[in-house]
């Protein structure tokens, strides 16, 4: 039983081309790439329910599980519940989300050869970020609301070194365009000291302002780190035995479909031998 929760798809489901999942050397549009692996678990047997997890119970098995207000049990639990990106509230942002705007360097970094490259944030994130897209823009400008980084001075220093990064720092974003173009084509600054307001000439805007796990419901259920990714016990366990992980809940490093699939195999083969132990 796979529960779809508030976003169904996922975070892929929210992007338009994906350039870099195995199997597809053209690329695959992002809700496509999904519905097949819908329809490829469906062939295996796999059951999707619309519903949100709001709460668990995990001190007893089977473990209970409280999907809009009903509750269901469940031998094992796989948690695959993501970490959504930060955004930054714009009126336009999530209209142009896969059309100029990204949370994913990595992802899209390539679709900006030779173009104008805006990178929002101030800590080590915006700093890789900056660095990766200089690879590809023809410049990169990273603005910050403060004028204080809470980036390390190593990676501070590799930036303010790469003669392609430029730094706006106490300015803040109001408000990407145009979409009426469907495509970002400049944004709306603000300089917080002075005031003073304009329009920037930009083609893409990334936002590095950090990402949110989506593990409210366990709370004090199963270990978490201090920012809320759950802690791994190794491969795909988590400290509940019968618990499991998979994909960007718990991994705050690689970010990539790949790596989240790859994890979703990992819990999957741990499942099914934790089923077979315990006899079923
Ligand atoms: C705009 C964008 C573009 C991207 N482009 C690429 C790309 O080109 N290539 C690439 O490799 N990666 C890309 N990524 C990253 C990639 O999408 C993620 O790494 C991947 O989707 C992570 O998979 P996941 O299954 O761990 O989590 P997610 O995709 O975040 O899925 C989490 C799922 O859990 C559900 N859920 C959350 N909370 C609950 C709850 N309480 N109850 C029930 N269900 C819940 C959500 O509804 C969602 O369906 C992109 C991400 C974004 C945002």
């Amino acid at each position: 039983m796979v529960i779809v929760g508030h976003e169904p798809g996922g975070q892929l489901s929210i992007t338009t081309e994906v350039e870099n999942y195995p199997g597809f050397p053209e690329g695959i549009n992002g809700p496509e790439l999904v519905e097949n692996m819908k329809l490829q678990a469906e062939r295996f047997g796999a059951e999707f329910m619309w519903g949100s997890v709001s709460e668990v119970d995990l001190s007893q098995r089977p473990f209970r599980i409280n999907i809009d207000d009903e509750w269901h049990e469940t031998r094992t639990l796989i948690i695959a519940s993501g970490a959504s990106a930060r955004w930054l509230g714009l009126p336009n942002e999530q209209k142009l989300i896969g059309h100029g705007v990204s949370s994913c360097a990595t992802c899209d970094g390539a679709f900006y050869k030779e173009r104008k490259i805006m990178v929002i944030g101030g800590g080590d994130t915006a700093m890789e970020e900056a660095n990766f897209l200089a690879r590809f823009g023809s410049e990169v400008t990273v603005v910050h609301r403060r004028s204080e980084f809470r980036a390390s001075k190593i990676m501070l220093d590799r930036a303010r070194a790469n003669p392609k990064i430029k730094f706006l720092v106490n300015t803040v974003v109001e408000d990407v365009h145009d979409v009426s173009q469907s495509m970002v084509t400049g944004v709306k600054l603000r300089d917080v000291v002075t005031g003073r307001v304009w329009d920037q000439e930009v083609d893409g805007f990334f936002l590095a302002i950090g990402h949110i796990p989506n593990t409210k419901p366990f709370v004090g259920k199963i270990d978490l780190d201090p920012d809320g990714y759950i802690v791994s016990k190794g491969g795909a366990r988590t400290n509940v035995t019968g618990v499991f992980h998979a994909g960007d809940v718990q991994d705050r490093v690689y970010r990539q479909a790949v790596t989240a699939a790859g994890a979703g195999c990992m819990a999957a083969i741990e499942v099914e031998r934790f089923l077979e132990a315990e006899g079923h």
